[in-house]
């Protein structure tokens, strides 16, 4: 009896993954340094979007702790665009965008935020709240990043994206005592 419910238990199991395999675009990357190009011109159309998202948080934001934080983080995204094109060149790679889902999703969810609160204490709580997922997802980005570009043994690209790193945990780490002292 045991042994005949796991057996179907092992079945159902792989029928699953099975059904859930996608089948890969004919341009698939087929080695960790195509993935890891193809994860760049993802980032790079995030951040490229970011310069145009963050304008927007600071008009919706009453607190002027975070306008200038925001302003502040504004201009090193700007830079963090510009970094992204100097580790293309590092690669011999031309600097491509390629549309980021999830920023996408993370940008529009702020709006709404923005759109479904009064301006003031509470809207400034939730852009901070969305504040902080993008921050989140841009360091799981770089700090995977980093990780196949020392893989790749490309240096100049690792320091670079260590650089843009390093302000997205700064900017995280000023975003979460903002939210602690609302
Ligand atoms: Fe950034
Ligand atoms: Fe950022």
């Amino acid at each position: 009896m045991t042994n005949s419910n796991s057996v179907a238990e092992h079945t159902n199991t792989a029928q699953h993954s099975k059904a859930g395999t996608i089948k890969a675009k004919p341009d698939a990357a087929h080695s960790l340094r195509d993935l890891f190009v193809d994860e760049l011109k993802d980032i790079y159309w995030a951040e490229n979007l970011l310069t145009k998202a963050i304008p927007k948080m600071i008009s919706n934001t009453s607190n002027p702790e975070m306008v200038k934080g925001f302003e502040k983080h504004l201009a090193e995204t700007q830079n963090h665009v510009k970094r992204l094109e100097d580790v293309f060149s590092s690669l011999g790679e031309k600097a491509e965008a390629k549309k980021c889902e999830a920023m996408a999703g993370i940008t529009k969810e702020a709006e709404e935020i923005m759109s479904e609160t009064e301006m003031g204490d509470v809207r400034d709580a939730g852009i901070l709240s969305a504040a902080r997922k993008v921050e989140h997802y841009e360091i799981a980005t770089y700090s995977t990043l980093i990780a196949f570009a020392n893989k790749l043994g490309e240096n100049t690209a690792a320091k670079l994206l260590q650089d843009n790193l390093n302000e997205e945990q700064q900017t995280d780490n000023k975003l979460y005592a903002m939210c602690q002292a609302m």
